[in-house]
């Protein structure tokens, strides 16, 4: 129908910059424009580009008969049935049509304001982001109310504020003295800083007035295999509505409750096992039960002897790695051995007899004479290093106290990182 061959290397860059399949329905294909034209609107400080390139991309496969010629012969063949220009819109109206409006930046004189994100945090186990996990929340949002289409009013009809004029502020007087006064400015009480108000009789039985109603919502949150603490998951445009306000979205960050036995570094796991100082020596098996239930067989080669705090790894049990399902990481073993606190003489005499001799460093009579006699005490090593550091700090302090008194003291520049 163009009069060219068909061409089919060029037909999957769409469904990459919009991060879909190219069996994508309608509706992920919405989805997925949303949540990265948000992520990447100008206005938010996104790259302009890359959001021209979205909205390239989804105007043409939203359009069921531009997504088939896309579909059959690539971009070319779509610039040239477009007429030669190319991709035709805005983007930013394409994004409006959606959202229905801009992020208020100034520049495009798009005033409307962007509501607030609703940020919460998401308590995961390990365990969860193991093997993934669906958390159904239900949550309360303000949505526009329906029966007034959110003027508040059922004749959608409003006044000017009385407590404001109309202008959102009120200014408050306060005298500090007899010849002072704090000129406060603040958002009108009365509307809400809305500059409007409506006639009492005219009000919305459904919302009485206030433009939005409640609604009770539950959000299936997918944490998916992989994920780390800290991450997002977003559903755009899910907060609270308001009248001529972007809705912001509702944001799940991630905090991973700490594991008793396990520990996550980026994409490996650690597991700390204590051995007997008879297994590190003459071998050990153990089942260490996974994150998702499975027993693995732990055991040591033979004639293998294990050095306290030493570690070994076992490939592809670590995390799974982020939307790479097949992908793991390393699960590090760390070994520690458990000495017995002391021998009986008979068991020194059995283990002189078969560990291997001892070196001769025996010291003549003559030797040990000129030697200082010495007591060996126990000490907790981790105790005498914090003792020391609090010395030092103490000390530090003790320096700065004399630097600030000093010469031309009183004000110095700290530096913020220490
Ligand atoms: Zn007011
Ligand atoms: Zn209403």
């Amino acid at each position: 129908m163009f009069g060219r061959a068909p061409k089919k290397s060029d037909n999957t860059r769409y469904y990459e910059i919009l991060g879909v399949s190219k069996e994508a329905s309608q509706d992920e294909l919405k989805r997925a424009y949303k949540k990265a034209a948000i992520k990447n609107h100008p206005d938010k400080g996104g790259d302009p580009e890359k959001f021209k390139e979205l909205a390239q991309a989804y105007e043409v496969l939203s359009d069921p008969e531009k997504r088939q010629i896309y579909d059959e012969y690539g971009e070319d063949a779509l610039k040239e049935g477009m007429g030669g220009g190319g991709a035709g819109h805005d983007p930013f109206d394409i994004f409006s049509e959606l959202f229905g409006g801009g992020f208020g930046g100034g520049s495009r004189g798009r005033r409307q304001k962007r509501g607030e994100d609703l940020v919460h945090p998401l308590k995961v186990s390990l365990e969860d982001l193991y093997v993934g996990i669906t958390k159904k929340l239900s949550l309360t949002r303000n949505v526009i109310c329906s029966k007034c289409s959110g003027k508040g009013s059922k004749s959608g009809a409003s006044m000017k504020c009385a407590g404001c004029q109309g202008s959102g502020m009120k200014v408050t007087i306060r005298h500090l003295g007899p010849s002072m006064i704090q000129q406060m400015q603040q958002p009108c009480n009365e509307c809400k800083g809305t500059g409007e108000a409506i006639d009492p009789s005219d009000r919305c039985e459904e919302c009485k007035g206030e433009k939005v109603v409640p609604e009770k919502k539950v959000l299936q949150v997918v944490v998916e295999k992989g994920m780390k603490n800290g991450q997002k998951i977003t559903f755009p445009g899910e907060a609270d509505e308001a009248p001529e306000t972007i809705t912001g979205d509702i944001v799940f960050v991630i905090q991973q409750r700490e594991h008793p036995k396990f520990i996550r570094k980026g994409d490996d796991l650690f597991y700390e096992h204590t051995l007997t100082l008879t297994e590190a020596l003459c071998g050990f098996q153990f089942a260490l039960t996974h994150l998702d239930g499975r027993k693995l067989l732990i055991k040591s080669n033979p004639g293998e002897v294990v050095k306290p705090d030493s570690y070994k790894a076992i490939n592809d049990e670590g995390m799974p790695v982020y939307q790479r399902p097949f992908m793991r990481g390393k699960l590090y073993l760390h070994f520690n051995v458990e000495f017995p606190d002391s021998l009986t003489d008979e068991q020194r005499r059995s283990l002189l007899a078969v560990l291997p001799q001892k070196v001769n460093n025996e010291l003549t009579d003559m030797e040990i004479d000129e030697c200082e006699e010495t007591t060996l005490h126990d000490v907790n090593i981790e105790e005498e290093m914090r003792r020391r550091q609090a010395q030092a700090r103490s000390q530090e302090a003790y320096d700065e106290d004399e630097e600030m008194h000093g010469p031309g003291g009183g004000q110095r520049v700290q530096c913020a990182q220490q």
